[in-house]
Order: C-alpha cells, then structure tokens, then sequence
C-alpha cells in the first residue's frame, strides 16, 4: 500500500481511499498507523532555499511551517477524496478561506460571492476585503442568474458554499464553474457542510475547494484545522502565501487528529445522512415546527438539484418555530442528548438558534428583496441542527421533549 500511486488510489473505494490515501508504513520502524511528528525543525543534508517561492514537492522537510510529514499525510488523503492535484492544510476552516481570498484577490479586484454563508466568512468578505481594496457583491448564488448579473470586468472569483449556512441553499457547482471560468475568474466552494463524500467539486468544474476540517472530516469536535484542494500551482501559492507568509499553520498533533477521523469518514457520512432524513422527517411532522430545510426531503426548493449534485445529504438541517427564542431558553435547560452549542459535524448532536435579526446586522447585512427573502424563510431565526451519530430515535424523544 505504501507504494500506491495516485492513479492506482483512484481506481479503489472510496472507503479504502479514505483508510490507505496518504498513509504508508512507517520506512525504518514499520509503524502501520501514521506517526505523530511533532518536530519544528528537520535535519537536512543539502541546501535547501529559505524562499517559500523555492517549494516544490520534492523539497525535504525543513520547518514545519513549509511542511511537516503528519500533516502532509492528511493533505494527500483529503487530495485523493478530493480528486486534486494537491492540497494545503490550515491552522482552521477560516485561516484556509482568508488565505483564499487574499492570496488570489488584490487590490482592484472583484469578488461575487454568497450572500448567507458561514457568518465569520460573510464578516470577512463585507469588512475585511474591501479595506484591502476588492470589490464584493453578496448575491443569493443558489440564483444562477444572480451571480451572472453581477459578473464585472475585473471579477477574479466566484465564492459558493453549498449547502449554505443556515438556509441550506444549494448552488450549482457546474453552471457556477462555466460561468466563472467565462469570464476569466477562478470558482472556489466552501464545501464544509457537503465534504468530498457528498459532492466532489472540482469533478464539477470548480478550481479550489475549502473546507474547515474542524466539522465532518475531523469529525469528533476535538480538533480545529482547515483545507484547501486543488491545481498544484493553485495550492503551490496558497502554501506559499497562507501558510508560510501568513502563518496560518496546523498543528501536527491536530493534523494526527483529523487523520485519525477521516478514516471512517464515508462511515459517518452515511450515519449522518440516515440520522438526519430521519430526524428531518420527524420535524416537519411535528405541529409546533412551522418548516425544516434539509436537501433530502422533497419539500426543499432545490431537492432536485441537491439530488443530482450529492451522493448524500448529510446531517445538516434548519428548522423553525413560532417563538424561537423561547424554544431556545427550553433547549439549553432541558435537553438530555443534543448539546445546544454551535458549530457541527460531530459525532454529538448539537443544535443553536440562529436568530434572523442578529444574522441581518452583524454578519449578512441584507436589504431589499434579499431581506424579504431571508425573512420569509427564516422567520425570526433558524435553529440549525447537526444531526450526530446517536441513535435517531433517541434524537427525535429529546426534541419532541422540548418541542
Ligand atoms: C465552521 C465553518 C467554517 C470555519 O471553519 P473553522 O474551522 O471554524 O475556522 C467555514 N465554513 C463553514 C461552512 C463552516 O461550517
């Protein structure tokens, strides 16, 4: 297995890829599961250049903030379940979407990207951005015709996440990268909240995807960390820039984490998604839930595309109740299972309301018929539910506890 390549990974199960991709032996101890290389510094016997411009892959390990042999087993896994060239691991899901946006954006440029999302990247995109001197339209990128009207001469980069945080949203990975790569701008998907067991996004067209590794693909809430996959001369400068520049390293031991947990990745995907259509169906048959999104059920606007897009649904929903706030006082006190927490992709279920006003000032700023939209879907906020992997009946017993 040690002397798989690339090409060999390709042909094998996904479940396979998700154990062997990356990992080998250990050459002088014949270790089966990968070391934890926790060294900051390596003793080399040539000269190496001190430029990260320098970096290629044959470049020994120098400093683990270039590279480290942990980390880089965990990025040549999320490369092969990604189908990239290559891949860069970062200190966080947001370290890796900074590093994005400012090592392919400058001064002048022009971004389109969606207008409900992760809110730290929503925050990013209206305040930080623009202070550097690029352009940002939000627009809804679930409408494909509403990114095709904000395209401008000097857009470099469309920016989706799909499914999106909190509506779920689904955007079209495939007309969204033709569109992109029309007009001369790079199509990059936060695609967190899908991983590469749901869609695979540069198979559709795009140039980078991002995930925060920290949700499914660590999958255990004990480790914070990020990715990017995609061209080697993509990566190449986002290695150089993000990571070395920036400085926005992982940590060894969370890379040997996250490693440890992307093995049963296409296990837990399975179990999130059978957890979540479950507990989704439960949901919207209860009277006190006025609506549930989530890709799987009929009932969500863009099923269909959600279904020619992901090979699974994955364990995120949002749903609604007349009085969320008092709901959300109930859950904090008096859920048994769900741990009313923010963020996702554990093995724990956790759930949060997302109140709409909040979402509106601070991090998406929408006005208009954007505001109107939201607000019809989302009412006074959303309580967005990542489905663990506990027995669904036991879900469904602590919500209609509560409920
Ligand atoms: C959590 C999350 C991020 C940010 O990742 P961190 O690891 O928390 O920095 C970005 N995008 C999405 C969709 C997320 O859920």
């Amino acid at each position: 297995m040690g002397n798989m390549k690339k090409a060999d990974l390709q042909k094998l199960g996904v479940q396979t890829q998700a154990i062997h991709a990356g990992e080998s032996p250990d050459a002088i101890t014949g270790a089966s599961t990968p070391n934890l290389v926790m060294s900051s510094t390596f003793v080399v016997d040539e000269e190496v250049s001190f430029s990260a411009h320098n970096i290629s892959e044959t470049t020994p390990f120098v400093y683990t903030r270039w590279a480290n042999p942990t980390t880089s087993q965990l990025e040549s896994k999320l490369a092969t379940l990604e189908e990239a060239e290559a891949c860069v691991a970062f200190s966080s899901g947001m370290a890796a979407s900074a590093a994005v946006m400012f090592s392919h954006l400058g001064h002048g440029d022009h971004i389109v990207a969606s207008n409900t999302n992760y809110p730290g990247t929503a925050e990013f995109l209206r305040d930080t951005l623009p202070r550097m001197g690029v352009e940002v339209s939000p627009v809804d990128t679930s409408r494909i015709a509403s990114i095709e009207t904000a395209i401008r001469p000097n857009t470099r980069m469309l920016w989706i996440e799909t499914p999106s945080n909190p509506l779920l949203r689904i955007s079209d990975i495939a007309a969204a990268a033709d569109l992109a790569h029309r007009h001369g701008a790079l199509l990059a998907v936060d695609s967190t909240f899908a991983t590469p067991i749901a869609t695979r996004p540069l198979s559709l067209g795009a140039d980078l995807v991002v995930h925060s590794l920290t949700k499914y693909i660590g999958g255990h809430g004990d480790a914070m960390g990020g990715a990017v996959a995609g061209r080697s001369d993509l990566i190449g400068r986002l290695r150089g820039e993000g990571v070395i520049h920036y400085g926005s390293v992982l940590s060894p031991f969370n890379a040997w984490l996250i490693l440890r947990g992307m093995a049963t990745l296409p296990l837990r995907m399975r179990a999130h998604e059978e957890n979540a259509s479950q507990v989704a169906e439960f949901l919207e048959a209860h009277p006190r839930v006025e609506r549930v999104f989530y890709p799987g059920l009929s009932s969500h606007p863009q099923h269909e595309l959600a279904q020619s897009q992901m090979r699974n649904f994955s364990g995120m929903l949002s749903f609604r109740v007349r009085d969320p706030r008092r709901l959300a006082d109930k859950m904090m006190r008096e859920l048994a299972v769900i741990h009313y927490a923010v963020s996702l992709g554990h093995q724990r279920s956790l759930v949060y309301l997302l109140e709409t006003e909040d979402l509106i000032e601070s991090s998406y700023r929408l006005s208009g018929d954007e505001l109107g939209k939201y607000r019809a879907a989302a009412g006074e906020g959303l309580f967005r539910l990542s489905v663990g992997l506990e027995d669904a009946v036991d879900l469904c017993a602590d919500l209609d506890a509560v409920l």
